[in-house]
């Protein structure tokens, strides 16, 4: 199928951009890396009567580090966030996501903005976002606002963001230099969306997980569990409460199971979701452990 017809600009800086969109009033759409919008308009199911390409706006492309976060402009490649040290070093939680984002070609185009603007709640990028509670900033006409993911994520492909307005932001605050972190994620092919994925990050008070070390800092979000990425406060408490022996975690995976409320669709049960949540929230926990202060 071709797209709809549409009217395509390209400015070349936000306030440019932001302009065009006002002047659409709510029916212009932002193009990013375009893999998630180009196969939207194709099947018609979006028909916007104007493309809106941030593509050509260069001061939305950078990877900085500010007052202990790490800041992505929105049109940050998933390809460059890849192989960025320091991603690699500030928030190895996100390379490691990274990796399980789709295939090359598509982690060559797309961006950190459109992934998390896009809110598929099977996605990585949300997952971790909420995990490290980090933040977006959307600016609009009427000025600049900064959201959590809580705030954000709406629904299923749906965010807090007004027609208005672009993401031009996202925050991850650094991780501790001795998390222990992981993303499991269970899909039926390597590339395709996960049918659950959990974000981790453990932190204990010796640094190292040793026997009977206690846990400071627990963080378990899901993808796929649910309309949008769910945090699993509880059954972080469980860790940060009871320690990181075998059965604080099994107690913890068991909770995690409880707290989510997934739907079924063509690829899983709502159960079978449920079940994985539990046993990749297990095995996070534990490849999470091994890693702390290496
Ligand atoms: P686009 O497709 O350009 O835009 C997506 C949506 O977000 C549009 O509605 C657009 O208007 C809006 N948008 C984009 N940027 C902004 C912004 N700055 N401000 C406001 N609105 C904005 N993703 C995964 O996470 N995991 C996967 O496993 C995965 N597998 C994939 C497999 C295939 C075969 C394909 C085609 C895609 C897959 N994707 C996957 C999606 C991919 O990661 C996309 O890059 C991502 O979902 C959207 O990013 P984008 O930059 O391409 O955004």
């Amino acid at each position: 199928m071709k797209p709809p017809k549409f009217d395509y600009h390209a400015p070349k800086t936000v306030d440019e951009a932001l302009a065009l969109l006002t002047r659409y009033d709510g029916d212009g759409k932002v193009l990013a890396g375009g893999q998630s919008l180009m196969p939207l308009l194709n099947f018609r199911l979006s028909r916007p009567a104007a493309l809106v390409d941030l593509n050509r706006i260069p001061a939305l492309a950078y990877i900085k580090e500010a007052d202990g976060s790490v800041r992505f402009g929105a049109m940050t490649r998933q390809r460059t966030i890849e192989f960025s040290p320091v991603v690699a070093k500030r928030v190895p939680l996100l390379t490691e996501a990274t990796r399980w984002v789709g295939h090359l070609p598509i982690r060559t185009r797309g961006t950190i903005g459109g992934s998390i603007a896009h809110a598929d709640p099977s996605a990585e990028y949300p997952a971790v976002l909420t995990a490290l509670d980090g933040e977006v900033v959307a600016r609009g006409p009427k000025g600049e606002r900064v959201l959590k993911p809580r705030d954000f994520f709406q629904t299923y492909l749906t965010t807090n963001l007004a027609a208005d307005e672009i993401l031009t932001e996202v925050r991850l605050p650094a991780m501790a230099a001795s998390a222990g972190y992981a993303f499991e994620e269970f899909a039926r092919r390597h590339g395709d969306f996960a049918i659950i994925g959990i974000a981790t990050v453990i932190v204990c008070d010796a640094g190292v997980a040793r026997e009977g070390a206690r846990c400071t800092m627990a963080r378990l979000a899901t993808a796929g569990a649910g309309p949008v990425p769910v945090r699993l406060r509880a059954a972080e408490e469980i860790l940060e409460r009871e320690g990181l022996g075998d059965d604080a975690i099994a107690r913890a995976a068991a909770k995690a199971q409880d707290l989510v409320r997934p739907d079924a669709d063509i690829h899983a049960s709502a159960d079978y979701r449920r079940h994985l949540t539990g046993v990749l929230t297990g095995r996070a926990i534990k490849r999470a452990i091994a890693k702390a202060g290496r």
